[in-house]
């Protein structure tokens, strides 16, 4: 099997396993009962946030559980803009963000928000004078992704802040952090909220992590009792949360060594597929390697992943360009309906290795040629 879908998700480590059983094994009480089982599965909860907010450098109390950067996502900005509802009522958002973010805005229309996409440049990077332009007064946040899930365009976070601060004092900024943590460093003290997933971090599935300055307030999206988290309540998934200060802890190491390495397989593969007619590259230059976008010209991607399937061979696609519509992180750099209609994600992880590569570019050769001559006759 050759795995090149580590952007949709990654295989859980064994060290974060090792975590996850023990917690399982030895945490067995409810964090939020009395009795000393209670306590040390409290203990537990407070050893690995203590982890988790060294690693950011932020406070124990500024990192929440969720389920992942889906719960995240919805607890920033839906909590966000029910705590601010008075203040204003008009959010904006990148062109380059993820399903869930755009899911949460429609929903926030129809509560009353209005919300304005702000433009980027044709090499994916966010337009600051368009941002300048559309804070108004009534402006309560601005949510831009670190690193763009699709094409992999990492943005200039602490740049965008001291925009936003610039023009206004109230409007927060929260960023989708899920496919730049473990890949580039992140700092969250560039954002006052941020979303993250364990399972994109060799992490178990389930767990995710909202980073949520002390002075931002939210709405908490679910009401129950616990005494662990107001803004999570219910009983802490002891073992999920082990995981994730595992994961981080491995995650954010090496990075510089993973992504040179990465770098490097990325090269390989772009200047083969670059000898193709039918194919285009969406890469730009503020791509990360991790991730390599491409568009067939004759071939759907829905066909050709299957078919790279055969092999098994696993690549990514867009879940919108499968069902027939077009990527819109395509559209919104290079504005091409038919180039961001039939688009392929190539995702890799330090990981890969080169022998994988050389195997998925021959096999990437043959269903290519394959699929092509079905085409022209
Ligand atoms: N945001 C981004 C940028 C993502 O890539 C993903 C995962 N595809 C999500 C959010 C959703 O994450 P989760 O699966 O943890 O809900």
């Amino acid at each position: 099997m050759i795995y090149l879908d580590y952007s949709a998700t990654t295989p859980v480590s064994y060290d974060v396993l090792e975590s996850y059983n023990k917690a399982c094994k030895e945490f067995i009480g409810n964090p939020n009962s009395l009795h000393s089982l209670g306590v040390k599965s409290k203990k537990l909860i407070q050893e690995a946030t203590k982890q988790i907010s060294d690693l950011f450098n932020v406070l124990d109390s500024e990192i929440i559980y969720t389920s992942g950067a889906t719960e995240s996502n919805n607890m920033a900005l839906i909590g966000v803009a029910l705590a601010n509802i008075k203040k204003g009522n008009h959010i904006i958002v990148s062109k380059l963000e993820h399903p869930s973010i755009y899911k949460i805005c429609e929903y926030l229309e129809t509560l009353g928000f209005e919300i304005s996409y702000v433009n980027n440049d044709n090499e994916g990077l966010i337009d600051f004078d368009d941002l300048k332009r559309k804070i108004r007064p009534e402006t309560i946040l601005v949510s831009i992704c670190a690193v763009n899930s699709e094409i992999g365009i990492r943005q200039p976070l602490k740049m965008i802040r001291q925009i936003i601060r610039k023009e206004s004092t109230s409007c927060l900024l929260h960023s989708d952090m899920t496919q730049g943590l473990g890949k580039i460093p992140i700092n969250f003290h560039d954002v006052d909220l941020a979303s993250c997933s364990m399972h994109k971090i060799y992490g178990p599935k389930g767990i995710g992590i909202l980073y949520k300055n002390s002075y931002v307030n939210i709405c908490p999206l679910i009401y129950g009792s616990s005494k662990e988290s107001t803004l999570r309540p219910g009983t802490p998934p002891v073992p999920l949360i082990a995981s994730a200060a595992k994961s981080i802890r491995l995650a954010v190491q090496d990075l510089d060594r993973r992504e040179t390495f990465i770098k490097r397989l990325n090269e390989k593969i772009t200047k083969e597929l670059k000898t193709y007619d039918g194919i285009l590259i969406n890469q730009t230059k503020y791509s990360i390697p991790h991730i390599l976008n491409i568009s067939l010209k004759n071939i759907k991607a829905e066909t050709f992943i299957h078919a790279m399937e055969e092999y098994e061979i696993y690549l990514g696609t867009n879940t919108a360009c499968a069902s027939g519509e077009f990527s819109t992180s395509v559209m919104a750099i290079f504005n091409d309906k038919k180039r961001a209609s039939s688009t392929i994600r190539i995702s890799l992880s330090y990981l890969t290795t080169t022998d994988e590569i050389n195997r998925f570019l021959s096999h990437f050769k043959t269903v290519y040629n394959k699929l092509n001559a079905l085409v022209a006759n």
